[in-house]
């Protein structure tokens, strides 16, 4: 085994695979770029090296400083996690060629699978269905059209280099084909520097059942299957194993088919292979296909952890240290369900667009899993995936788990950011997904039930009203019944309500014209006679009451306005160099605090800013199209006239 590794990753996976490192007592050594110098998995390593600047290019993304920084250290191997540069042949043949273990699969099996064309010839070849369409050379617009109109529409465009969900167009009309083909290849070129498409058949009611491999460079097993149907543009947002509705014959020939694909390619260490299935009759032997295989650890690998009770970061070290394949596939068995739920930071009405923000809280529940790289207090900065968190739960039945889920998440308090907490909470109350029925379609059919539940309710709003008059603290309370007037006007950024204390462990908060009548005991409350399962949490940035429909109020303090009046946070500006891509508000237009003010096109994805306070649009200050630097004002807000 090895002695010491490198980790050159970030975030969540960087911490997951430190804890691995520290239970076998291998030494780990963490890189960092300067947005991450306090980050999370710098902390938790036993050394560090700082690489550059924030953007990858400049840190994550710099394979030779990457192996200076191992070779400096003294350590033996080099664990890439997944992004950056997991899937990079030319990386894996400079850190062999420094000497050092690549903590994966081999370049070969690693450009064997690179290219989505490429890998579903290799498939064809080992026998493993693909899905029908076109993947050959001829790139020309008029061939390619023929194609579509040979496998028949629906049909799907795909870049060839792909990844995360981009340069991927469905059409359905042929006379929509000739556009989608010149924004799918634009996308491709611009993400990937390769503007390559191939045409596949649109699956109905797709399914995306993906199987955990693991090879030792000869021989593979499976870990048996995934279900990743619950996505949101083509990227997971809950995974689940086994999948629902697998039969164990079903089960052996599609991980037949994975471990043929691992062995046709020599795999070594963890990789999955995706299968889009056809579920519009069940789960049928002749209709799943092989899309793509991630020759790496994938994101969700923690629920097939907790399904077979094996630590694949564990199963990497051993077989990249040289040892053989930890178990043979009779030894292997499925115990139970697991769920990971993906949280982000993310503004899922505005179509799930990129989020920032310090948070202010986090705290997540005892008893699930939970894979995080960022801690209270720490921000979730624009240049990496925006995931605070993945929540794993496990239990006997699908039925357990999923209840273990939705309860886990509302016992998760996040607050300085806005984040797809409440809509992950109202995924797990879904009639259709709690029954089994996932396809890929879901989440974007039932879009406008899942967001208007997420929605804060009043009752949740009367009780962050509470928590700013200082009432839910237990050890305040008494004495502000005491000395406080009884009547008094609570105000925050954007409302405000009036209270009464009207006795011990009684109040009415009249909020929108509306009285509320509000009663507590402990940590229990009551709005209008219905027991709330909430808690109100005071943190440095408001209070906010979580348990599902999360409410923040900002308390207004008069300083602090007008210090924001005077500049501070009166001005939204561009948090890295990047795009304009569109303006949402005016000049003279009423804001509230989190509204959608702006979308910047930044490393490659779009991000969403957002008013951090109320106001009135005083300026306007950059145009759409235009290209502005990190900290350029784009919007300023004055007070609104009271
Ligand atoms: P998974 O199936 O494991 O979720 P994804 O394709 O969603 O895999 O990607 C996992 C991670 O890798 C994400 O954090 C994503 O940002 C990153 N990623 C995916 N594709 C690329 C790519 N082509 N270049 C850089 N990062 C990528
Ligand atoms: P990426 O590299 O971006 O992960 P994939 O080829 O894995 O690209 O596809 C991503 C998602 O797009 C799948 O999980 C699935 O939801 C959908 N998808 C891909 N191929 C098809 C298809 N032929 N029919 C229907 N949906 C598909
Ligand atoms: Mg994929």
């Amino acid at each position: 085994m090895f002695q010491k590794i490198l980790i050159a990753n970030r975030g969540e996976i960087a911490c997951r695979i430190i804890d691995t490192c520290q239970r076998m007592g291998v030494s780990t050594i963490a890189v960092f770029s300067d947005a991450d110098r306090a980050a999370r998995h710098v902390s938790m390593a036993d050394e560090a090296v700082h690489l550059g600047g924030p953007a990858p290019a400049d840190s994550y993304l710099r394979g030779e400083a990457i192996i200076a920084a191992a070779a400096a250290t003294g350590a033996q191997a080099i664990h890439p996690g997944y992004g950056f540069l997991s899937e990079n042949p030319d990386f894996v043949e400079a850190v062999e060629a420094a000497g050092l273990v690549f903590i994966g699969p081999s370049s070969r099996a690693i450009r064997a699978m690179g290219l989505k064309d490429a890998a579903k010839r290799v498939m064809e070849e080992a026998g493993v269905p693909v899905v029908p369409g076109y993947h050959g050379a001829n790139q020309d617009p008029g061939h390619l059209a023929q194609q579509a109109e040979r496998i028949g529409y629906p049909v799907l465009i795909k870049a060839v280099a792909g990844g995360g969900g981009k340069g991927m167009r469905r059409v359905d009309d042929p006379k929509d084909f000739a556009d989608a083909l010149a924004s799918a290849r634009s996308e491709a070129r611009t993400a990937f520097g390769n503007p390559d498409v191939l045409i596949e058949k649109y699956v109905l009611q797709p399914r995306h059942i993906e199987v955990q491999v693991f090879g030792d460079g000869h021989r593979a097993v499976h870990l048996f299957e995934r279900d990743c149907s619950l996505q949101r543009r083509h990227q997971k947002v809950i995974e689940e194993a086994p999948a629902p509705g697998m039969t164990p014959e079903i089960r052996k020939v599609m991980g037949a088919a994975a471990v043929r694909a691992a062995e046709a390619i020599g795999y070594a260490g963890a990789g999955t292979i995706e299968f889009i299935v056809d579920g519009s009759e069940g789960l049928r032997e002749d209709r799943f296909w092989f899309m793509e295989m991630n020759t790496r650890l994938q994101v969700e690998h923690p629920v097939t952890e907790a399904i077979t009770g094996i630590d694949l970061v564990e199963w990497q070290l051993r077989v990249a240290s040289g040892e053989p394949l930890p178990a043979r596939q009779d030894a292997l068995t499925i115990s139970g369900h697991a769920f990971e739920a993906r949280l982000y930071a993310e503004d899922v009405p505005a179509g799930f667009l990129p989020a920032t923000g310090r948070l202010a809280r986090l705290a997540f529940p005892q008893g699930a899993r939970i894979e995080t790289g960022v801690r209270q207090g720490d921000t979730i900065s624009p240049y990496y995936d925006p995931m605070i968190a993945k929540i794993v739960t496990h239990g006997p039945t699908r039925a357990v788990a999923l209840r273990a889920l939705e309860s886990a998440l509302v016992d998760t308090e996040v607050a300085g950011s806005v984040t797809n907490l409440d809509f992950l909470i109202a995924l797990t109350r879904h009639d259709g997904f709690r029954a089994g029925q996932v396809d890929t379609g879901l989440i974007a059919r039932d879009l406008d039930d899942l967001v208007a539940a997420a929605e804060p309710d009043p009752a949740a709003r009367v009780l962050a009203v509470i928590g700013l008059a200082g009432l839910a603290d237990p050890q305040a309370r008494g004495g502000a019944t005491l000395w406080q007037p009884l009547r008094r006007t609570i105000a925050w950024d954007g409302g405000q309500a009036v209270l009464e204390v009207l006795g011990p462990g009684r109040a009415r908060v009249s909020l929108d014209n509306q009285p509320h009548e509000v009663r507590w005991q402990g940590d229990r409350w009551w709005v209008d006679d219905a027991l709330r399962r909430n808690r109100i949490v005071t943190h440095d940035a408001g209070v906010s009451v979580f348990g599902g429909r999360t409410v923040h109020l900002v308390p207004r303090d008069p300083l602090a306005r007008d210090a924001a009046a005077a500049g501070g946070d009166a001005l939204t500006l561009s948090p890295m160099p990047g795009l304009v891509k569109s303006v949402h508000v005016s000049v003279g237009q009423p804001v509230r605090t989190g509204d959608r003010l702006a979308v910047l096109e930044a490393m490659k994805m779009e991000h969403a800013l957002t008013a951090a306070r109320d106001g009135i649009v005083a300026e306007v200050l950059a145009a759409e199209g235009q290209q502005v630097e990190a900290g350029a004002a784009l919007i300023r807000l004055e007070e609104e006239a009271s």
